[in-house]
Formats: structure tokens, sequence, C-alpha cells
């Protein structure tokens, strides 16, 4: 974690979600929103601290659902079960999503399954 990310995780101590200075937004798919209150939800009943990195901006793979507005990078905070944290988040967000702990951070994507039964 850098110097920005690291005051950006101190100014957002007081919040559940919050949005990195430099991320930007334009773009973003209503559904990717509507998974964004579920994180939100999920931060408030867990007192878990999730600061966004990435929606549309950042590197990421040339097909990325990133540059879709369809996925959102955050770093995971504050979280006793971090597993379980995810596992949970997973669960609530429902099969159109997935979600990715990468370690550094946690990626979200809205990549619905036509006809898939899940
Ligand atoms: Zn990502």
């Amino acid at each position: 974690m850098d110097e920005q990310a690291r005051r950006e995780l101190r100014l957002a101590s007081a919040y559940g979600l919050s949005l990195g200075a430099l991320v930007r937004i334009q773009g973003i798919r209503p559904e990717m929103l509507f998974g964004l209150m579920i994180v939100s939800d999920l931060c408030r009943g867990t007192g878990a601290k999730a600061l966004i990195t990435s929606v549309v901006d950042g590197l990421h793979m040339i097909n990325s659902l990133h540059y879709a507005g369809s996925a959102v990078d955050f770093i995971l905070s504050l979280v006793e079960d971090r597993e379980d944290w995810v596992a949970e988040l997973s669960k609530r967000l429902g099969r159109d999503f997935d979600v990715i702990d990468e370690g550094t951070h946690v990626h979200v994507e809205y990549q619905p399954r036509v006809g898939a039964s899940r």
C-alpha cells in the first residue's frame, strides 16, 4: 500500500464505504452501484472499512469488466475474518456478481449469467 492509499484509508476511517480521491466512476453500471450498496451495508453491519481504489480507471486486463463500468476494486480493512466476510458478500450479491479476493484488494464484478441457475 502506498502513502496516498494509506492517507485515504485514514481519512476513510469514519465510514464503511468510501471512494479514493483519484478514482474515476464515469460510466459505472447501475447494477454495480447496487452491488456497492450491498458492500456498504455489509461494512456497516460488521464494522469493516472498504476504500474503493478503482472503477473504470487503473490498469486491468484488456477485456476487463472495469472498462465497461462493471467492476470495482476496494481495499478492505478492520475485518476480523476476511475469508468469511468475502464469502458473506458473495452470498448477498448473488449469482450475477463475482467476488474475488486478490489479497491486496477485493475485486467485485457484475457478470450476469443468462439462463444459468445457481
Ligand atoms: Zn479489479
